[in-house]
């Protein structure tokens, strides 16, 4: 445990960085040999994607720079609700910290599906008729600015060690490259799996081009608070279709990342679903 503190009290974000890109790497070569989709149509695919996380990353750095001296003075001050509670060791601040901020994120996403507002960009992640680790770069700068707000605003009320936010986000951001991967687990282990954890099978659910299954599991890292909320859905793999029924164009013609950035800036788009 002192291990695993050290290492994210540190924030080793090279060696962080370098287990992602592994991640993603080991996940594309899964897609790869079990896709049916051809590498050339994979590969401008994702670079679409890809461009995305280049906006989003200069967001997350800009709001990452005040983020963690918010925290730092946090702690020095003891404000927040495990400052409140006196929950002061490292298993207890971490269980607490995980349980709670897997909430807020269920909460966070809830709201950009269901305020029409929100959903204009968070529609820009569902836009993706193909589904693979690379979806999980697509995220509309706007989308990542607000998602931050919430996850600081999250953690300010909470008021958990540096390195438990350190941890939380590495571990949230290597389940959405696996969430997202273009491959399934068998039946029997996901239904195990997903008493507890949100799966694959669970969030290509979630990417189905029709409600309610697009409104359905919101979950980040566990799948609790779908099965608490009833919002939890399952769908066999021969019935999904990826995207939005909003833009059918998308299955057949994907917009380009310019156009999609744009796309959220004019409510017309949106009239179809949204009144
Ligand atoms: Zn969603
Ligand atoms: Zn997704």
């Amino acid at each position: 445990m002192d291990n695993i503190i050290q290492f994210f009290y540190n924030d080793n974000q090279t060696i962080q960085f370098s287990i992602f890109i592994a991640v993603f790497i080991a996940c594309w070569v899964i897609e790869f040999v079990l896709s049916e989709n051809k590498f050339e149509t994979k590969n401008k695919h994702a670079l679409n994607n890809f461009l995305f996380s280049l906006l989003g990353a200069v967001v997350q750095i800009l709001i990452g720079l005040f983020f963690f001296k918010l925290i730092i003075f946090e702690n020095s001050e003891g404000i927040g609700l495990l400052s409140f509670f006196n929950i002061k060791s490292s298993i207890g601040q971490l269980i607490f910290s995980l349980i709670f901020l897997d909430f807020t994120y269920w909460v966070y996403h809830f709201l950009m599906h269901k305020i029409p507002f929100l959903w204009r960009f968070h529609a820009v992640h569902h836009s993706d008729a193909y589904l693979d680790v690379s979806t999980a770069l697509r995220e509309h700068p706007l989308e990542t600015f607000i998602r931050m707000s919430h996850y600081i605003l999250a953690v300010a009320f909470l008021g958990p060690y540096i390195w438990i936010i350190s941890l939380h986000q590495f571990i949230q951001i290597v389940s959405k490259l696996i969430i997202h991967g273009d491959f399934r687990l068998s039946q029997k282990v996901d239904r195990i799996l997903s008493y507890l954890l949100l799966t694959p099978n669970m969030h290509q659910v979630h990417h189905h081009y029709i409600r309610p299954y697009t409104d359905s599991n919101y979950g980040d890292l566990f799948s609790i608070w779908d099965r608490i909320f009833r919002t939890f859905y399952t769908l066999p793999k021969n019935e999904l279709i990826f995207g939005l029924d909003q833009f059918p164009e998308d299955i057949e013609k994907p917009d380009s990342w310019l156009k999609l950035l744009k796309r959220p800036f004019n409510s017309k788009n949106y009239k179809k679903v949204y009144k």
